[in-house]
């Protein structure tokens, strides 16, 4: 295991700035005070950020507020050419982006360069959407007027994002932000800051004018977004994370009845049919769980297997996740790397050790692994009772459990078991099971025959305490747009 940073590692967080972006100046915090980033795989500390108190984030506000008129007032044409330089740029220093999310996060280099072609896609995306803002132009029912329908600019937006996916869930949001005419303040989670001020930079060669995308990071997440949030200048918060906080920030929004966009926890079923292709099953499998070391939002939580097939599924993937090479994810070939912290690692070794409490059966893995850095073995256990707290929660580790069942409609009812509904995932060769199943299923998006949905021409998100609201697709650029109508009476 690494014990020290290498050079071209060193290099690259040289070149990483670290204060704060506001009003298009890279600014120390008022207080002066930073906190350390750290590699969750080796514990060594990566750079110390300037650390954000709630008096920075009103600077970030005046800035944000200050550039939205004009803002607003470029052309789409204008905003649809930084969007697609910034795309350009993030393809020229996608190694660079690749390995400080690597660095800071964990998951294997090869898994952050395709973060960074899935983020960068939203680049590419929403200038071509900015373009393609349009109204309705239509006589009233009586013949009395014209109906004017436009759209506008929803105005300052507050972006808060989690650190699993430090880059695509800010370009997520900052792309249609921006081609939308709004002005942003980006907070990134304390854990990953550094991939979103790389970001940042490469914003300003862009060509995003001042004001326009402000940055802060901050210890104090709560301190500094609640007076934003009471502030009658931000007009939007588009938040992901988990559930609670999202709870949290919505009740505080409600008070300045903000627009809200929530992209929240999951706790996906992936359902395995008699009837399944087994090897697509598997291969669906090995992605769907331990694609960012099992977590991500859209991670399958809940294997929910014919009892038919139970025994194939299982053996098959045992033997897959047994060869699977756990280490820093800058090494190479490897496939797991560390969980983000200590918490995490507990989480996943209580929840395996209250499945077996109720007679669940350990195949491979099962425990942490002895530091440094936070690792947990992957693993797969069969046998999973009913009540056990792992189907529950959201895992967010390399933990894949397995509940069995036998007739569709027992797995139509376990897969909706849960007040979570972002992604479910459905294995069956039967068409028309498939779209039994597209019915049946309360997730706001769906994977058939396949392990991994996210596609920046596509709209995600969930229902149910998964969120409110879609990122991507042609409808993500609306959670940024305000609906106008206007009447001229005919005549006039
Ligand atoms: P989290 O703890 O809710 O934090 C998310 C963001 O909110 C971070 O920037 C965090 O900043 C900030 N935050 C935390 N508490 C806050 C508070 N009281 N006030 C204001 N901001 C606050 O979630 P996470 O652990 O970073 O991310 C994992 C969760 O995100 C999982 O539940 C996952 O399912 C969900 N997720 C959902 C999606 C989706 O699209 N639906 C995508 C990715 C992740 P600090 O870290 O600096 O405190």
């Amino acid at each position: 295991m690494t014990t020290s940073l290498a050079p071209h590692e060193q290099a690259l967080l040289h070149r990483v700035p670290t204060r704060l972006h506001i009003a298009g100046q890279w600014v120390e915090a008022e207080s002066g005070g930073t906190f350390a980033v750290t590699d969750p795989a080796t514990g060594m500390t990566l750079a110390h950020v300037a650390d954000a108190t709630a008096d920075d984030g009103m600077r970030a506000l005046d800035a944000a507020a200050g550039a939205q008129k004009q803002w607003a007032q470029t052309s789409p044409r204008q905003r649809s050419e930084i969007l697609r330089r910034a795309f350009d740029l993030v393809q020229q220093h996608a190694d660079d982006l690749a390995l400080l999310m690597t660095l800071e996060m964990g998951k294997p280099l090869a898994e952050s360069r395709g973060e960074v072609t899935y983020g960068g896609e939203f680049l590419r995306w929403f200038s071509e959407e900015a373009v393609r803002v349009s109204g309705r132009y239509a006589s009233n029912p009586e013949g009395t007027g014209t109906m004017i329908v436009s759209q506008r600019p929803v105005g300052p937006c507050l972006l808060i994002t989690p650190w699993n996916f430090p880059f695509a869930m800010a370009t997520r949001k900052v792309g249609p932000a921006l081609a939308a005419g709004c002005t942003v303040i980006l907070k990134p989670a304390s854990l990953t800051p550094l991939t979103t001020l790389f970001f940042t930079e490469l914003l300003r060669e862009a060509g995003v004018p001042a004001g326009v995308v402000n940055v802060v990071t901050t210890s104090k997440s709560s301190a500094l977004s609640r007076p934003l949030l009471a502030d009658p200048r931000l007009r939007k918060l588009s938040f992901t994370g988990s559930t609670p906080v999202g709870k949290a920030l919505t009740a505080q929004a409600a008070e300045g009845v903000l627009r809200v966009s929530m992209e929240l926890g999951g706790n996906a079923p992936f359902v395995v049919f008699d009837d399944a292709n087994i090897d697509r099953a598997v291969e669906g499998a090995m992605i769907a769980k331990f694609r960012n070391i099992g977590q991500a939002c859209t991670a399958a939580n809940r294997f929910i297997v014919h009892e038919s097939v139970v025994e194939e599924f299982a053996a098959r993937l045992t033997e897959r996740v047994t060869r699977m090479r756990i280490g820093r994810g800058t090494d190479d070939g490897v496939d797991i790397g560390p969980l983000i912290d200590d918490d995490a690692v507990e989480k996943a070794a209580q929840l395996v050790d209250d499945a077996v409490s109720r007679g669940a059966q350990i195949h491979t893995g099962g425990s942490r692994i002895d530091g440094p850095g936070t690792f947990f073995a992957p693993t797969v256990i069969t046998n999973v009772a009913s009540g056990s707290e792992i189907l529950r929660e959201e895992i967010f580790g390399p933990v894949l459990a397995i509940a069995t069942f036998d007739t569709e409609d027992e797995a139509v009812q376990l897969a909706n078991n849960t007040e979570y509904g972002l992604v479910s995932y459905v294995f069956t060769e039967n068409l028309a099971r498939g779209h039994r199943m597209i019915d049946a299923l309360d997730s706001g998006m769906m994977g058939l025959n396949v392990g991994v949905v996210s596609n920046a021409a596509a709209p995600f998100g969930g229902v149910k305490q998964s969120g409110v609201g879609r990122e991507g697709g042609a409808e993500g650029i609306h959670e940024y747009l305000e609906t106008k109508y206007t009447l001229v009476p005919t005549g006039v």
